[in-house]
């Protein structure tokens, strides 16, 4: 045996290192069980942003949830600072969807609206402005630019750096990481969990399902389930240049480098390991004509990476009620979400319960008798 625990988290992405610093703040024994080096993981491969605008269009209550993510960022990242030194480069004055001519205007405002019209959402001012109202926020937009939706909520922040914030602070407060230790079986016997890896067994008296798009595989082992949607994004990023972006887009940003990244593709293939060029070169044209000066800037790398996604697109946050202790969770918008999984699902499981409010609207109950095909809930 390894070790006993209050918790054990299986998976080291963003979702299981943020619940378990916030389970070490809160004073609990926690360990982490994760995969090796080379995993695949999303937290290492997606595009930074602390995102509000357009989330939870047939599903009000992610709408609020990611407000409330966004409303807590400025706080976890203070308290990130302060404990490990680490600046992870928020910034969050606000973020555009910028349209390509008038067909995309007008689908867009169409979104906007239907966003607005939905009962119950929270009020999160996104709202439509003309291209020449962007133009005085982004001097440096093309003439293709139609116009685009504005949302003051959202932000970004150096995705990668803040992933190393929470596994250096959650080592800080004592929480046992175990790397290439994936988790095969999980049992509930004598009243705590036995979680099997290749290296022995971990007991503890909760466990947290936090590995991504596998937690379809090991859900049903604590009486759970997570059907799981994933798809494949691409990211392209140029070389660095002067800073000309003082607000980021969902599909272009300046890194806190001085790097362009550009992004947001969708597709069902999963192989992370090859790069669809055609993607790519749609990718770049639109952002060229965005930002025409863009043209100047070489591309120095490109990756693909695959989506931890939900089947409808939005949360999965549920507990087992054949397996008391045990919680799966599961999201895109991992960094978005950074807050509300550091500060409030920890103290949930710290306390036992997830709350009824949270899972009355994320439990994957909501699948049951549903074929739901993949959904879009992200953006
Ligand atoms: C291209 C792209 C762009 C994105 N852009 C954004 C964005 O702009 N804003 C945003 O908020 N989000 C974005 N995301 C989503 C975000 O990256 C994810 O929501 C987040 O990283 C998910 O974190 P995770 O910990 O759930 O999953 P992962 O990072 O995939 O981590 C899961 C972990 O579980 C481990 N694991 C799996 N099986 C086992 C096992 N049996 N035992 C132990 N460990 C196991 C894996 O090794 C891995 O370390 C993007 C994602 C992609 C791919």
């Amino acid at each position: 045996m390894i070790g006993d625990y209050d918790v054990a988290i299986v998976g080291g992405g963003l979702l299981g290192s943020a619940i378990a610093w916030g389970l070490g703040r809160l004073g609990q024994s926690v360990a982490v069980l994760d995969e090796g080096d080379i995993a695949k993981r999303a937290s290492r491969a997606n595009f930074a942003l602390v995102w509000v605008q357009s989330k939870g269009l047939g599903m009000p209550a992610y709408t609020g949830w990611t407000v409330r993510a966004s409303k807590a960022w400025p706080t976890l990242n203070a308290e990130l600072k302060e404990q490990t030194g680490l600046d992870v480069a928020l910034q969050q004055n606000g973020g555009f969807h910028l349209t390509l001519g008038e067909v995309e205007y007008a689908q867009r405002t169409e979104l906007v609206a239907r966003m607005h019209n939905q009962v119950g959402a929270a009020d999160y001012r996104m709202e439509m402005l003309t291209a020449a109202e962007v133009k005085k926020m982004l001097p440096l937009i093309g003439p293709e630019v139609s116009g685009g939706s504005f949302c003051p909520f959202d932000g970004h922040v150096n995705s990668l750096r803040t992933f190393r914030a929470f596994h250096t602070a959650m080592k800080q407060l004592g929480v046992d990481y175990f790397p290439e230790q994936p988790v095969s079986s999980i049992a509930r016997e004598g009243g705590e969990f036995r979680l099997a890896t290749a290296r022995g067994e971990i007991r503890a008296a909760k466990v947290v399902l936090a590995a991504g798009n596998a937690n379809q595989t090991l859900a049903p082992m604590v009486g759970l389930s997570a059907p799981m949607g994933p798809t494949r994004g691409q990211i392209v990023v140029t070389e660095r240049t002067m800073p000309f972006l003082p607000h980021p887009l969902t599909t272009i940003r300046q890194t806190d480098e001085g790097t362009v990244m550009i992004g947001d593709s969708k597709e069902d293939e999963l192989d992370d390991r090859v790069l669809n060029q055609p993607i790519n070169a749609v990718m770049a044209d639109r952002a060229l004509r965005m930002f025409p000066h863009l043209a100047r800037l070489n591309v120095v790398r490109s990756w693909s990476g695959i989506r931890v996604m939900p089947r409808d697109g939005f949360p999965v946050y549920d507990q087992s009620e054949t397996h008391p202790g045990a919680f799966v969770a599961c999201c895109h918008s991992g960094v978005t979400l950074a807050s509300n999984h550091a500060f409030d699902i920890a103290g949930m499981i710290a306390r036992g319960a997830l709350e009824s409010e949270l899972v009355g609207a994320f439990s994957a109950r909501r699948f049951d008798g549903d074929a739901t095909p993949n959904g879009s809930g992200y953006y």
